[in-house]
């Protein structure tokens, strides 16, 4: 049997992964051998602290590296269900079967009401993030989806950079008024161009042009990995210590909630280690 099973192979999964292998746990990592893929999709990462400037491509390298440097492997297989059986975990992969003494969820944000076109172009003119990607769109001319009130500040941070916004809120009353952005009551039904994005098709049938497209959701977690487990706006609900409402098993990085960023996914990562490793402890005296 498994210390830990970690589920995800992003940066939360990473640092969680590597904290528990320099305590020599033995430890089972479900996710994609292209490790940190959405890292690689950033254009360029200005939050990271001391790696200035650096391209998702160059950060998701030194992570695949240190991986790899740490001899951590990677089980390339997707999760569909994990049961907790008392005080172990039974994790269902394919038609693999294992067991874990705990669990650990790092599996990122699914994201929920995409729109056509959307998917294919995450990391080439679309994005979820205002804080990594606004300043990629300085001066020029943008789209944003919001489906929450209360992610409207990050509409209105990127209203002080860029030329123009046609802003869709998919709910009423927005507070939203400012000389440089249009509210549309019309929804947007795709988003196309060659590669990157370049224009909107509405409802109404029209056609607007864009460089680029900002979707602001309250997303749905995959938390129903394990049916038990408590969620709260689609996220996992966690405490300080990274533990859900289940014992033995623990939640880290965009899944627990916004904001989506690297360095809160790292951080969270590298609590729950700690915690599974006292967790451990605990239920070995
Ligand atoms: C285009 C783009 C640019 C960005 N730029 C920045 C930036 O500049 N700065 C910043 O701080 N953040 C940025 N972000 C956000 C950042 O990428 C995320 O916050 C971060 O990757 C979250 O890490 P995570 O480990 O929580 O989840 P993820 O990186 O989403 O990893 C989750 C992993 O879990 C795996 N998984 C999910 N379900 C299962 C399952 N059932 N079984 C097995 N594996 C599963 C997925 O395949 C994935 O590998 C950007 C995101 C995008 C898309």
């Amino acid at each position: 049997m498994y210390d830990t099973a970690i589920i995800g192979t992003g940066p939360a999964g990473l640092s969680a992964a590597l904290n528990l292998k320099i305590h020599n746990k033995n430890v089972i990592w479900f996710g994609s051998k292209n490790i940190c893929e959405k890292v690689a999709l950033a254009e360029k990462v200005e939050n990271y602290p001391g790696l200035p400037a650096i391209s998702g491509k160059e950060l998701a390298e030194n992570f695949r590296r240190h991986a790899e440097e740490m001899g951590l492997e990677v089980t390339d297989k997707v999760v569909n269900t994990i049961v907790p059986m008392g005080k172990k975990f039974g994790i269902l992969a394919g038609s693999d079967f294992c067991e874990a003494k705990t669990v650990l969820l790092t599996t990122g944000i699914a994201a929920s009401g995409q729109i056509k076109g959307e998917a294919e172009r995450l990391g080439h003119g679309v994005s979820y993030c205002a804080t990594c990607d606004g300043r990629l769109y300085k001066g020029k001319r943008i789209a944003v989806i919001c489906n929450a009130a209360r992610l409207e500040h990050e509409v209105k941070f990127l209203a002080e950079l860029v030329e123009h916004i046609d802003f869709f809120p998919y709910y009423k009353d927005t507070t939203v008024d400012l000389p440089n952005v249009t509210v549309h009551s019309t929804k947007p039904t795709e988003v196309f161009g060659d590669g990157h994005a370049e224009g909107l098709k509405l409802s109404d049938g029209s056609e607007i042009a864009i460089n680029g497209l900002f979707c602001l959701r309250s997303s749905i977690a995959l938390g129903n990995l394990i049916k038990e487990v408590e969620t709260e706006d689609g996220h996992i609900k966690v405490d300080r210590q990274q533990q859900t409402n289940i014992k033995g098993c623990y939640a880290a990085g965009d899944c627990t909630g916004r904001p989506y960023q690297y360095t809160k996914s790292v951080g969270e990562g590298n609590i729950a280690a700690h915690s599974i490793i006292d967790y451990l402890a605990q239920e070995a005296e």
